[in-house]
């Protein structure tokens, strides 16, 4: 990311002789001169003559002999050993001074649509093999001009040793095609104009970005959102949207001073925003959610396109239901020729595909919900190496793998959900080429413990010499830990969908004590039976008939409950076929999974029968809290020596019925189950405090990208004299999990356990 230029440039600004080098470790600098010097070096290189995109973890300064005969500042060619690790940054957003180049008449880039320089642009989306140089770039079929070189080539300019650095003369270019791929507009600023003329007419356009296409259609527009809704397949799923400007944004949604700070990262990433009342984003871009999706333009490209007069743009990842995201010009033709009516293309070849990066904000803090552009493949960093190289296969949904590498644990980007054939493929790939580019090579392999899962079947089918199967819980509040430079012991607490128990059951809110190396689970949910594996987590009707089964018990009458169950499922002959199952546990498992719980209530505030996408029935009951209401439904920990406490939801249960008989408002009723949960979580922590002495409290699972209940719990847990820990790096959810496998594994082998 430039640092050793940036070093340069101050040195040899303030007189400094030495030298600069970079190795696995960091960057090293040695310095000569007046004392003065070298402390206005130190302080310069901290703030103002910082890279952008550098982040100063630590720094150490000795005093070392003099060496006689040094005059010069020199960069030194790093030492090999482990370069790799520092070699390969994330792709940045474009910076405010490209920006200005572009915009400026008498730069020879004005107006170039790939304009980029050490401080921004594409990395990780490019490089094809290490060590990171151009030829090993996609922008090696581009020779650089003479200008450009120049600049490449000198140490104190701002594109020295840019790799993707090139201009309109001699570098990539756009043109816009129609929907079979037939160029329209071959000159850059025609194709850019008609784009926009396409946009504001209502088109869907496939725009090839950064890490892969978008399908950008105008979002103030609803009929042509929903014709893209109906092309792509994706029926609710929110969209996510683009802006050219802070202020834009702010007409829409609510953006916080740290959410500003966000967005106007070199990361780039979408970040969720409280929609405004009554903002003029057509309807159907996100329903059923309390916020707004908006990204920053981050390419060259999106601002020339924003220049021609366009407000905000849905942009939305090219790819046709939950396949992976298209990043190639030829295969974006095959797939979405019938979803888009143009393409804005590229002849800067993609390598690999990342997603739009997410992040949210739990207790005022941001958070990744999705890790990829702009984050991957920075590496996170653990207190200690590990000496044996690790590979941690992640979870089958929202897939992440991950490697160690002596201190480094390298998560991968977001993958997607494996059971798709196309995406399994993806992650094998991805697997192969992140090694390579980090050149690990694992004896160690870490996985679920799931032996359903394709990435525990991948896992266990690699020639490693020893493979760690961890329980899914545990590698959540693991990621946790790592995250925080903590072992443990904590307690921790981990609410989710689904994730195989250590007893074959579907865990899913659980309490333990956990550490790096060991965890014991100290309660959980009291389980109740969850009818068809796979439609469990679709149906709404399954885990509520398992529910009001688990409460009313031999009592249970399902004609007495017709009033409840019928506008959830009208074919009452299937509701007595599923019952029918639970009660003589035919193709059922025993659940102590929250979400379910979640899906059963949403249900019956009406707010839906089927998740149409992961967590759809609840974040559309957290979207509708009613957050002035404290009232809350009962609940029990009951407990028998030598036994996990158990958490009893039978009292809130029959509550909640008779508000929902009572015809009380959704909103209250989703506010008072909210706040029950809460309670009930709260309440666990408490116990489990009481028995072990620990005051740390990791939050893990994906229950907890739910703001409304995360931000309650830490609340209380923090009135409550708790230090409450949660995941910020990486997702809460199952995109988490491989960093926590990664953990558990490196303190394993370090332990020798
Ligand atoms: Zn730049
Ligand atoms: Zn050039």
């Amino acid at each position: 990311m430039g640092f050793r230029p940036a070093v340069y440039r101050v040195a040899r600004t303030l007189g400094l002789a030495g030298y600069v080098y970079n190795d696995a470790r960091g960057v090293t600098v040695e310095l000569q001169g007046e004392e003065q010097q070298i402390a206005e070096f130190l302080v310069r290189l901290k703030g103002a003559d910082k890279p952008p995109a550098a982040q100063i973890k630590s720094c150490q300064a000795a005093d070392i002999p003099v060496i006689e005969g040094q005059s010069e500042f020199v960069i030194r060619q790093s030492e090999s050993a482990g370069i790799a690790l520092a070699q390969v940054t994330a792709d940045m957003a474009v910076c405010p001074r490209c920006l200005s180049e572009m915009a400026d008449e008498t730069d020879f880039r004005f107006r170039y649509p790939f304009i980029n320089c050490t401080n921004c642009g594409p990395r990780y989306s490019i490089v094809q093999t290490i060590p990171y140089d151009r030829p090993n770039t996609t922008m090696s079929i581009f020779r650089m001009c003479n200008k450009c070189a120049a600049q490449y080539t000198d140490v104190t300019d701002r594109r020295f040793h840019a790799q993707p650095v090139a201009c309109a003369a001699c570098g990539p270019k756009i043109w816009l095609a129609d929907s079979k791929g037939k160029p329209t507009e071959e000159q850059s600023d025609k194709a850019t104009k008609e784009t926009a003329r396409l946009l504001r007419e209502g088109r869907v356009v496939a725009v090839k970005g950064i890490g892969g296409f978008h399908l950008a259609v105008d979002a103030l527009n609803d009929k042509a959102v929903r014709r893209l809704r109906r092309r792509k397949r994706r029926d609710h799923k929110p969209f996510a949207m683009m802006a050219a400007s802070v202020e834009k944004i702010k007409e829409y949604a609510l953006v916080s001073e740290q959410a500003e700070t966000i967005l106007t990262s070199p990361q780039s990433p979408i970040v969720l925003l409280p929609k405004r009342k009554n903002a003029a984003i057509a309807p159907s871009v996100a329903e059923g959610v309390s916020t707004f999706a908006f990204m920053l333009s981050y390419a060259p490209l999106h601002y020339l396109l924003f220049a021609e007069g366009i407000e905000v743009l849905v942009m939305t990842s090219g790819n046709i239901s939950d396949e992976p995201l298209i990043c190639k010009n030829d295969k974006a033709l095959k797939s979405l020729g019938r979803v888009a009516d143009a393409f804005l293309m590229h002849d800067r070849q993609i390598y690999r595909q990342v997603d739009d990066s997410i992040v949210h904000f739990v207790d005022c803090e941001a958070a990744l919900l999705r890790r990829a552009r702009g984050y991957v493949p920075t590496p996170i960093l653990m207190l200690e190496a590990c000496e044996q190289e690790i590979f941690a296969a992640g979870s089958d949904l929202k897939n992440t793998f991950c490697l160690v590498k002596q201190n480094q644990l390298i998560c991968s980007e977001h993958i997607g959900d494996l059971e798709d054939a196309e995406v399994y493929h993806h992650y094998i790939d991805s697997v192969e080429h992140l090694r390579g580019l980090f050149e690990v090579e694992p004896k160690v392999v870490a996985c679920d413990l799931h032996p359903g899962y394709l990435s525990t079947q991948y896992a266990l089918s690699l020639p490693a010499e020893k493979v760690i199967q961890i329980q899914h819980h545990w590698a959540h509040i693991a990621s946790v830990l790592v995250e925080h430079n903590l072992a443990g012991p904590v307690i921790g607490i981990e609410c989710d969908g689904t994730g195989y128990g250590t007893d074959g059951a579907i865990w899913g809110c659980e309490c333990m004590t956990a550490s790096l190396t060991d965890f014991e689970r100290f309660g959980h949910l009291a389980y109740y039976r969850l009818a068809g594996a796979d439609a469990a987590s679709k149906e709404a009707i399954r885990p509520l008939l398992g529910l009001l089964k688990k409460t009313y018990g031999e009592d249970f009458d399902i004609e007495e409950f017709r009033w409840l169950l019928e506008p959830i499922e009208p074919d009452m002959s299937r509701q007595r076929v599923i019952l029918e199952q639970i009660e003589k546990h035919l193709n059922t498992v025993d659940s102590s999974s929250l979400g379910r719980v979640f899906d059963a209530v949403a249900a019956m505030v009406e707010l839906g029968n089927y998740n149409h996408f992961d967590a759809q029935l609840p974040m559309a009951l957290e979207a509708i809290v009613e957050s002035s209401v404290e009232e809350s439904y009962s609940f029990d920990l009951l407990g028998s020596a030598g036994e996990p406490v158990q958490l009893d939801l039978r009292k809130m249960i029959r509550q909640l019925i008779e508000d929902v008989r009572a015809k009380k408002e959704p909103g209250v009723i989703s506010a008072k189950f909210h706040n029950c949960i809460a309670d009930a979580l709260l309440a666990m922590a408490h116990k489990a405090r009481e028995k072990t002495s620990l005051d740390n409290v990791a939050l893990g699972g994906g229950v907890f990208c739910n703001r409304y209940l995360t931000n309650r719990l830490v609340r209380l847990l923090k009135q409550g004299d708790f230090n409450v820990l949660f995941n910020r790096e990486v997702p809460s959810n199952d995109g988490g999990i491989s960093l926590g496998q990664a953990a558990i594994a490196a303190a394993l082998l370090r332990h020798n356990v």
